[in-house]
């Protein structure tokens, strides 16, 4: 992905302005919901603070062919540093952020600054954030930070502090859907995976995958099962766990059922509303009540999810709950 999103207009023309102006802040937090875009425009704009000569005529984007965005592109930037969590890992490394800041410490070597991105900045423990935050403070020379996180509450407040905030919320549903119209290769789909997502555009392009909506409908006949007393919830919580995709997608799926049953609301949409309309009737005589402190666990899951916790425990968990509602 490396053109600017529709929706994304207006946060990066105001920071063009400020890089015009030479008064690009030195820390930014740009947050908001996966799946909105906001680790895309945090790579357009490391480029862009790092190319030679951004095109005036396209909105002062990266050029994309001078030596520094052939650098960027080829991932061996010397001036660019993107801290990710390492493979398979769910907290970024103290000693990644200490060499880092070392390195930081030196001048520019191909570009007239340097620039980090660090996402998700949630992924720092208070070791690695620690370690970041008098560079975060006073960055040497010119310098930019850029930290990129769906959740900015779990981040330290010193880090949030220091940081410019720039709020990525999902976009207006028209923009969305016509967005991914364009994009998709079947946009008789858009509105579906859509509203799987939540309204945020690039999960749903990621959704639109024909085994993740096996997956869904998949998921969807288990939980009938367990209500109608059929089913193994450990080989249940066993195929959840395996699946492709991050472990909180099927749970914002399954709170999203228990919001619609709370509300006793079947949902729109051919693909998302099969299994809700036959899981309406069996939860008649369920206690709303129940159903709230179900969303409650269900919310937990999702944070818990992006941590080291065992995910096949975690699914077990919420399936035994979910069974006594029968
Ligand atoms: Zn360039």
């Amino acid at each position: 992905m490396d053109k600017l999103l529709p929706w994304q207009q207006p946060h990066w023309s105001a920071l063009q302005q400020r890089i015009m102006q030479q008064r690009i802040p030195h820390a930014l937090l740009l947050h908001g919901p996966q799946g909105s875009g906001k680790g895309a425009f945090a790579r357009l704009l490391s480029q862009r603070l790092l190319c030679s000569q951004p095109t005036e005529s396209s909105g002062g984007l990266a050029c994309g062919h001078c030596p520094s965005c052939k650098l960027f592109q080829a991932g061996t930037h010397p001036d660019y540093y993107p801290l990710v969590p390492d493979e398979g890992k769910y907290v970024l490394a103290v000693e990644r952020v200490r060499e880092m800041v070392v390195q930081f410490a030196f001048t520019p070597q191909c570009s007239g600054r340097k620039v980090v991105s660090i996402n998700p900045a949630e992924s720092m423990n208070n070791h690695s954030a620690n370690s970041l935050l008098k560079t975060l403070e006073e960055p040497p020379g010119e310098a930019v930070m850029i930290l990129v996180s769906h959740t900015p509450a779990r981040l330290l407040a010193t880090i949030r502090s220091r940081c410019q905030q720039i709020a990525f919320p999902t976009p207006p549903r028209e923009m969305a859907l016509a967005w991914l119209e364009e994009t998709l290769d079947n946009p008789a789909e858009a509105d579906a995976v859509l509203q799987l997502a939540e309204g945020a555009p690039l999960s749903a392009l990621l959704l639109n995958e024909p085994s993740l909506m096996e997956h869904y409908q998949q998921m969807g006949r288990e939980l009938i099962q367990l209500l109608e007393g059929r089913g193994n919830l450990i080989q249940i919580g066993l195929r959840w766990s395996k699946q492709a995709c991050e472990a909180a997608v099927s749970l914002r799926w399954l709170q999203q059922w228990v919001v619609a049953l709370i509300k006793n609301e079947p949902q729109t949409g051919a693909v998302v509303s099969e299994p809700l309309s036959s899981m309406l009737p069996l939860m008649q005589g369920v206690d709303r009540r129940k159903l709230f402190l179900f969303y409650d666990k269900v919310a937990e899951a999702i944070a818990l999810s992006t941590t080291a916790v065992n995910k096949e425990l975690l699914f077990d968990g919420l399936l035994l709950d979910w069974s006594k509602f029968r």
